[in-house]
């Protein structure tokens, strides 16, 4: 796969006559701190997305209730169970919707799939049955939004081995003690996915307790969720802290319901899912900052000509080309692979996420460049663009982690046929 079908395209246009008449206009209240949930739940709204996951979930429940009366249990959680995607069982139709939505809003993308995606999908992933019917139904059709907890101020690249938030087994449940930061939605969010590390009182060292992920509701006691952090971009995205304080949960907000120490492949599933589908939010960037370039380009003149004529302007408009083609096939390589049922490895997903940070990164703040000091000031879009991109080399998994990963990967004796 090498580009969208005729059919996928048709959807395309559709989102983007959405995105020009209905988010643009929006954009600027959204990024100077107007909560975006209505709107995002308009879109999901115009194009059928609550309709389809409770089509989804009715199948999802017959097969499991056919399991069961199969006589193997059936319900609990299973990674392979289908998550519907952010746009349905077609995983084209999800990275159509990011690179959308990115091009004209990367924060409004962040927040969208930081509930639908990051939440949804841990959820999805490792709750039993009727935890999905619980909480990751509501949060896919949006009547609920969702936020997914990993990082703490002492934790962020070294998620696991350093987190201290920490639950200990009380009666039925858990009691929830420590601080999440960085979290987007959070300030909103009315279900959040925590991880923390158990603490049976065995004496195992804090770096090396089984990690598990928990179901936290707005409104239980305990739970406290500042207003948003102020930060240097994706504005339109809250991010903000989690704090709990002898927060009891109980033994139904353990995602799974066993103690499995399950958290771990939760959240390398959860980076997973973010470093591959990083690929078409890049394309988003790239492509509106190489479209907008071009325009600009031609339009605005120096010594009498148009600053297209100019060469260096040129290679910066060549070079946006070369990277918005790279990122573009990183992105149908990756679809392609989810297609055949295939998996990237975590070096090709590292890989795929460092590239196209970078790119987009790169992209943007030429397109300021190009722009000169209208490239600055916020009336042009190229602005917000760069300083949203930036977030794609931080979030997810910094790019000094994903080059160590892919080290690791090639460096190890393991041959999963990566070369
Ligand atoms: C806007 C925004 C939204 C976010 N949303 C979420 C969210 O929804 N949920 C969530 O859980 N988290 C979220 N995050 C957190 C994000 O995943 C972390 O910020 C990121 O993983 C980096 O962690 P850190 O900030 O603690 O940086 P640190 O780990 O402190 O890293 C600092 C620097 O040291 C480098 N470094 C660290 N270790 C090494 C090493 N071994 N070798 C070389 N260099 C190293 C890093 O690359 C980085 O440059 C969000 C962050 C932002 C900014």
């Amino acid at each position: 796969m090498f580009q969208f079908t005729e059919e996928q395209k048709m959807v395309r246009q559709m989102v983007r006559r959405w995105t020009t008449n209905s988010l643009e206009p929006k954009v600027s209240a959204i990024e100077e701190g107007e909560p975006p949930y209505e709107l995002m739940r308009e879109f999901a709204k115009t194009f059928g997305i609550p309709d389809m996951v409770v089509g989804m979930f009715e199948k999802l429940e017959k097969r499991a209730a056919e399991k069961q009366a199969g006589g193997d249990g059936g319900g609990g959680g299973d990674a392979k169970q289908p998550s519907p995607g952010i746009g349905g069982p077609d995983p084209a139709l999800s990275a159509i919707v990011s690179l959308e939505l990115t091009r004209v809003c990367p924060g409004f993308m962040l927040a969208f799939g930081a509930s639908m995606g990051l939440a949804g999908g841990a959820i999805m992933g490792k709750g039993t049955l009727e935890q999905k019917r619980r909480w990751a139904l509501p949060i896919m059709t949006w009547d609920k939004i969702g936020g997914w907890g990993m990082t703490e101020p002492a934790s962020g690249s070294d998620a696991f081995r350093s987190m201290r938030t920490v639950a200990v087994p009380r009666g039925d449940g858990y009691v929830l003690n420590g601080q999440k930061t960085f979290i987007t939605n959070a300030p909103y969010a009315d279900i959040l996915v925590v991880y923390a590390k158990i603490d049976h009182g065995d004496g195992t060292p804090l770096s090396e307790r089984p990690i598990e992920a928990f179901v936290v509701e707005r409104g239980d006691a305990g739970v406290d969720t500042p207003p948003p952090m102020k930060k240097m971009g994706m504005h339109a995205s809250p991010t903000g802290e989690i704090f709990l304080q002898d927060c009891y949960l109980p033994a139904d907000r353990l995602l799974g319901m066993k103690e499995k120490s399950q958290g771990r492949a939760s959240g390398k599933g959860v980076f997973h899912s973010e470093r591959t589908g990083m690929a078409p939010m890049a394309c988003g960037i790239i492509e509106r900052c190489l479209e907008l370039s071009l325009a600009y380009a031609k339009e605005r003149e120096a010594w009498g000509r148009p600053i297209a004529d100019y060469q260096l302007v040129q290679d910066k408009l060549a070079r946006m080309y070369m990277h918005l083609q790279n990122a573009q096939n990183a992105m149908f390589k990756q679809l392609w692979m989810e297609k055949q049922g295939m998996t990237m490895t975590d070096a090709e997903a590292s890989a795929t996420k460092l590239y196209c940070a970078r790119a987009a990164t790169e992209c943007a703040m030429e397109a300021v460049q190009l722009f000169g000091g209208n490239g600055y000031m916020q009336e042009y879009r190229v602005e917000m663009l760069a300083r949203d991109a930036k977030l794609l080399q931080i979030g997810g998994g910094t790019d000094e982690i994903q080059a160590l990963n892919i080290a690791r990967n090639l460096l190890s004796d393991e041959d999963d046929g990566r070369l």
